[in-house]
């Protein structure tokens, strides 16, 4: 192997559609890395004897050693090596914000230009997929046990799926007719496309885990009954609560809540579990009349927050025609929560952002709603880590628009039926859990481990994945 490979090749990252191009649909905007490309790309890695790639990724997947696999050729080797660590590579590939991750702490990334991990994770599996590769099924499978796991999104999928491994037979209960959580019920078609959830799907069918859909836990079927027909259960109920910055909202009006406007986007293309699901990811955008939310096509759209959500949001309302979208944020470009990459891919595609603003008041007037705005700067204060927008008095503004989307995160909404089975949250209402080694995220009721946003509050996918591969650990050693 070359260790210098990285001085005649430059960091290559794929092809993105225009522009122009990718606002027409709702496909995801990177192409796939090729063979060729893959294994010029992973021969940059200098193999540096200190992995700080891999101690930043969440799931501590082995990095050095796959890329050695791929810069070789071993494609099926390095596809195992992968799905050792991670339940979900295939999509982590796609989402994880590795500027902040594994590519940001890359030695490489001191001006050489990091590795393209996350394109090479995504390359792994979506090869060793078309080549026919399945992961290992376990071979012996204990029929006396069942773990029932609340939530199919990324936390309890992995759980599932580390559980699955052991031979540890699981069911998996969700509210929505289809599995994925945010992955599916959140994240837009063009950052992930859905057919990638579902190809999971039948993976982990395949491995023998039961989708138990179209389920509420404490409606449908009550949470007692599932903890006395099982050895334990996994949590993963996410956060949901959206918050509003004490914005007084009228009902009514043209104002809605992110997760509410891509959640009612995605069901109106794809209409999951319905008898018209559609798989034509190409379908054009006609189907708006049939969803809840009125069409924003030739709309002056506002869209308020600065982080990931916020971005699909305003990316999603280009892609539908809103004549305009601007982002508010009160902090800078410097200081927002959101990828960078995510916001240049907005800005690309015609979001235009208006920095250190915040809104004081929604109204409605003749003409559709007025925001009243005013200017902020940051300072830092002592108990803070990051900087604090100060409002400037006198920098009042109006702002008309047609349609405004709060995009200002969430609070965990823990349900009642939680405190009635002695599983406690705090104030905030995130659930408690054990931190000790040998038990780690097990609740105050033994028999319940919980993990990913419902524990961390709102977060990323790939640790969402790490607690509920933690979790499987512990509830094996509880159960077993
Ligand atoms: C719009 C948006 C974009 C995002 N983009 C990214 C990104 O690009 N990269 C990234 O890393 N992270 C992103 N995130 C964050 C990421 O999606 C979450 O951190 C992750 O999905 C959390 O996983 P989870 O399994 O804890 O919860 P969730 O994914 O929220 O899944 C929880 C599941 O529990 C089910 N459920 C809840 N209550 C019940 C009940 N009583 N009975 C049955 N089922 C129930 C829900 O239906 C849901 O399917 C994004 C989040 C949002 C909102
Ligand atoms: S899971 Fe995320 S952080 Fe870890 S290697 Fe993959 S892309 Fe990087």
């Amino acid at each position: 192997m070359d260790n210098y490979h990285f001085l005649n090749s430059t960091r290559k990252d794929p092809l993105k559609a225009s522009a122009e191009e990718r606002i027409n649909n709702f496909n995801e905007i990177y192409s796939n890395f090729n063979t060729e490309t893959s294994v010029d790309q992973a021969s940059r890695c200098i193999d540096c004897g200190v992995p700080y790639c891999k101690w930043s990724c969440p799931v501590v997947n082995h990095i050095p050693e796959w890329l050695k696999l791929i810069a070789k050729g071993e494609i099926i080797k390095a596809a195992e090596l992968s799905n050792e660590t991670n339940s979900l590579p295939e999509i982590c590939g796609r989402v994880c914000p590795q500027d902040r991750l594994c590519e940001g702490a890359c030695t490489l990334n001191s001006g050489y230009g990091a590795v393209s991990i996350g394109n090479i994770e995504k390359y792994i599996s979506d090869t060793a997929f078309a080549q026919g590769w399945q992961p290992k099924k376990s071979s012996i499978w204990h029929k006396d046990k069942l773990v029932s796991i609340i939530g199919a999104g990324p936390a309890g999928l992995a759980a599932a799926d580390f559980l699955t491994r052991s031979g540890i037979p699981v069911k998996v209960y969700d509210k929505y007719p289809e599995i994925g959580g945010l992955l599916t019920y959140g994240i837009p078609n063009f950052k992930l496309e859905k057919d990638i959830v579902l190809r999971r799907r039948k993976i982990l069918e395949n491995q023998g885990v039961e989708f138990i859909l179209n389920t509420e836990i404490g409606n449908t079927i009550d949470f007692k009954e599932i903890e006395a027909n099982s050895s334990a259960v996994f949590l993963g109920l996410g956060t949901y609560k959206a918050l509003t910055g004490s914005l007084n909202i009228k009902q009514g009006t043209a104002v809605y809540m992110a997760l509410e406007y891509l959640i009612d986007r995605i069901n109106s293309i794809f209409h999951f579990g319905s008898a018209a699901h559609n798989e034509d990811k190409n379908a054009e955008i006609e189907i708006w009349q049939q969803s809840s939310i009125p069409s924003l096509k030739n709309k002056d759209v506002v869209i308020l927050g600065g982080g990931d959500t916020a971005m699909d949001c305003c990316r999603t309302a280009i892609r539908e025609g809103a004549k305009s979208v601007k982002c508010l944020y009160r902090r800078d470009f410097q200081n927002t929560p959101g990828s960078r990459r995510e916001i240049e891919n907005a800005i690309e595609e015609g979001v235009e952002f208006i920095w250190n603003t915040q809104v004081l008041d929604i109204y409605e007037n003749n003409q559709g709603l007025s925001l009243k705005t005013v200017e902020t700067e940051l300072k830092k204060e002592f108990n803070s880590k990051r900087l604090m927008p100060v409002l400037k008095i006198g920098s009042e503004k109006i702002l008309n628009a047609d349609a405004v989307i709060i995009a200002y995160g969430f609070n965990p909404n823990p349900p009642q039926w939680l405190k009635e089975n002695f599983i406690e949250t705090d104030d905030s209402g995130r659930v408690l859990v054990s931190k000790k080694a040998e038990n780690r995220l097990q609740t105050n009721n033994p028999k319940v481990f919980a993990g990913g946003d419902m524990v961390r509050g709102s977060d990323l996918v790939v640790t969402a994945i790490f607690e509920g591969r933690t979790a499987a650990e512990s509830i094996k050693r509880y159960i077993m």
